[in-house]
């Protein structure tokens, strides 16, 4: 009997165990999911009231003129900055939300690269010469790609607005693109590189990190959250590609990306 009564304890413990397991993985599951979806639902609703926001101000800078009170001017376009960077920052979160739950593909369609890494530069531009950077641009004259567009440009566009961003006044910035064939394969290198003020080594393997910014204390001056980069790695990620950087303090930093392209 004893025996017995021992074999249905241990059957029924061993039973509660795994029941427990279950119990305590499966929530945890949702937790993450729920998490995630809170965010991206969160994100898109904050979309609508931020835009009404900004064009409320907008309103209302027109409304006040340029002869307005420069307390109010001050207060205005405060208000338009901070509306700025949190639309910046609900649209990152639901990038990244989207991809975590793998609703983001890459669309695959055959589109002009130079042309659109020519008015990425362009649109950057004036970004640039408020802070005297030169930057230049190397680009084949024939830049013919099968890749997602909209997320190559927003993939420069990071990677250029960080260089200009981390570079102090009357530095430099180069951004060059290559197109290359070896043994048949295709692949495209874009590399951007700096001459500002670099990544400290307990920082460099840090910053593709989400939120990770290696001076907390500047998100109000450059504006970021610390997403650009994850947002960045995430889409070379989506096209089997590899991002990396070599960064110097003091000296500059370079982030290269390769991607594999389909001839066309
Ligand atoms: P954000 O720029 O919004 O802070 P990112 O994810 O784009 O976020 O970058 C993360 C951190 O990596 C930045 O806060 C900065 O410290 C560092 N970083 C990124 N690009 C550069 C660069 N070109 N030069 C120096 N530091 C950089």
């Amino acid at each position: 009997l004893l025996v017995g009564l021992a074999l249905v304890f241990f059957a029924l413990a061993l039973w509660l165990s795994h029941y427990m397991s279950r119990k305590a993985t499966i929530p945890v599951a949702n937790a993450y999911d729920r998490q995630r979806e809170f965010v991206a639902d969160a994100s898109h609703e904050l979309r609508t009231p931020l835009s009404v926001l900004m064009t409320s101000i907008e309103a209302l800078q027109l409304e006040t003129g340029t002869e307005s009170d420069p307390f109010v001017t001050r207060v205005l376009d405060g208000m338009k900055e901070e509306v700025q960077l949190i639309t910046k920052l609900t649209g990152n979160l639901m990038h990244l939300a989207r991809s975590d739950s793998g609703d983001s593909v890459l669309e695959y369609l055959p589109f002009d690269l130079r042309e659109a890494a020519i008015s990425v530069v362009d649109k950057l531009q004036p970004l640039a010469r408020a802070k005297e950077i030169n930057m230049e641009m190397h680009v084949p004259d024939e830049l013919r790609v099968i890749w997602d567009a909209e997320k190559m440009m927003q993939l420069l566009v990071l990677l250029i607005e960080n260089a200009i961003k981390y570079t102090p006044t009357g530095g430099a910035v180069v951004v060059t693109l290559a197109d290359i064939t070896v043994k048949g394969e295709r692949s495209l290198t874009i590399e951007v590189r700096d001459n500002g003020i670099g990544i400290s080594p307990e920082a460099l393997p840090r910053i593709f990190d989400r939120f990770y910014r290696q001076d907390k204390a500047r998100t109000r001056q450059t504006g970021g959250h610390g997403l650009g980069l994850a947002i960045a790695k995430n889409i070379v990620e989506m096209g089997r590609g590899t991002i990396r950087v070599d960064s110097k303090e003091g000296e500059g930093s370079t982030f290269t990306v390769r991607l594999p392209l389909a001839g066309e």
